[in-house]
């Protein structure tokens, strides 16, 4: 029997009625066998960072959830759900129906051609610290140390809460 890990999801959308879309999200994660949800940040919402010009604005969330599957087997459910939410592949940075990323894994390290953990970018992004460190600010990362301290060192001022 696999042991149940404590895993931290990003979502992230900025097209077709992104709170609709992060919401949907959140929902069909959270009806995936072997997933079950712990806690929900707020929504976040921000100026899209790169990619091509004119991007709408995203709203990003992080959710924690305790899982039995394997962090492969993980990445495969969440990108089966960004398809079925229909995300198609267009340009790196471009805008997007849905984005689905694993943060973290537990204390898992994973440094493969196509996969990472903790997620490559999750030091540098307020729109994933700010929400992570809403549902779990002790959390200390493996190969990050103390997320209150990267919060701490962050100055974008340009993530603002989506009052609902
Ligand atoms: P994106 O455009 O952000 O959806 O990136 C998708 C690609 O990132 C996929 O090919 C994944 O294999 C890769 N990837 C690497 N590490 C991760 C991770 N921790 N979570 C989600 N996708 C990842």
């Amino acid at each position: 029997m696999t042991k149940d890990a404590l895993a931290y999801i990003g979502l992230g959308s900025n097209l077709n009625d992104p709170v609709v879309q992060v919401t949907y999200a959140l929902e069909a994660l959270g009806e995936i066998e072997g997933i079950s949800i712990l806690e929900t940040s707020q929504f976040y919402t921000s100026p899209a960072m790169g990619g091509p010009a004119d991007q709408s604005d995203y709203v990003n969330a992080v959710a924690a959830l305790k899982t039995v599957l394997s962090p492969r087997n993980l990445l495969q459910k969440l990108q089966l759900l960004e398809r079925l939410q229909g995300r198609t592949r267009g340009p790196r940075w471009g805008p997007r129906i849905i984005d689905l990323d694993i943060l973290l894994y537990g204390d898992r390290i994973i440094d493969e051609k196509d996969f990472q953990v903790p997620h490559s970018c999750l030091h540098q992004r307020a729109f994933v610290l700010i929400p992570l460190f809403e549902i779990a600010p002790d959390l200390i990362m493996p190969n990050h140390g103390k997320l209150s301290r990267l919060v701490d060192s962050l100055d974008s001022d340009e993530l603002q809460l989506v009052r609902n």
